[in-house]
């Protein structure tokens, strides 16, 4: 378990992706660097380097989000109960240093049919050589 204060992680990430990651904030749908991306690849924590998504599960949402349909590991993800905003939803965080990652969702497409809807700027990508 990779554990900081929030002076630590503001020291190691941008102000935008703090918010994201250790706030649960989220990313304008349609601005993030991901969203679009098609490259064969790993997306990794942005904070804590974990492998959270291969680029083989990831598909096209149309949300302006990264979509997945499921994780490289589930035991790489913790999903939780959200009810902030007014909604129900389950939050997605990383397992190893607890940032938030986004939400997933029960109208994703073969064969799990989740749709993790993930920020960008909570993922970093590492293209395969
Ligand atoms: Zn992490």
């Amino acid at each position: 378990m990779v554990i900081k204060t929030a002076a630590e992680w503001r020291k190691q990430l941008s102000s935008g992706v703090f918010d994201i990651t250790r706030n649960a904030d989220t990313e304008i749908a349609f601005s993030g660097k991901y969203w679009n991306q098609h490259d064969k690849g790993i997306y990794r924590c942005i904070c804590c380097d974990n492998a959270l998504f291969d680029s083989v599960t990831k598909f096209d949402s149309g949300t302006g989000w990264p979509s997945f349909w499921a994780p490289i590991a589930a035991e790489n993800v913790r999903e939780i109960r959200d009810t902030t905003y007014g909604m129900v939803r389950t939050a997605v965080s990383c397992t190893e240093c607890d940032a938030h990652l986004g939400h997933v969702f029960d109208d994703g497409p073969e064969p799990t049919h989740l749709r993790y809807c993930m920020n960008s700027a909570s993922l970093r990508f590492m293209k395969h050589t």
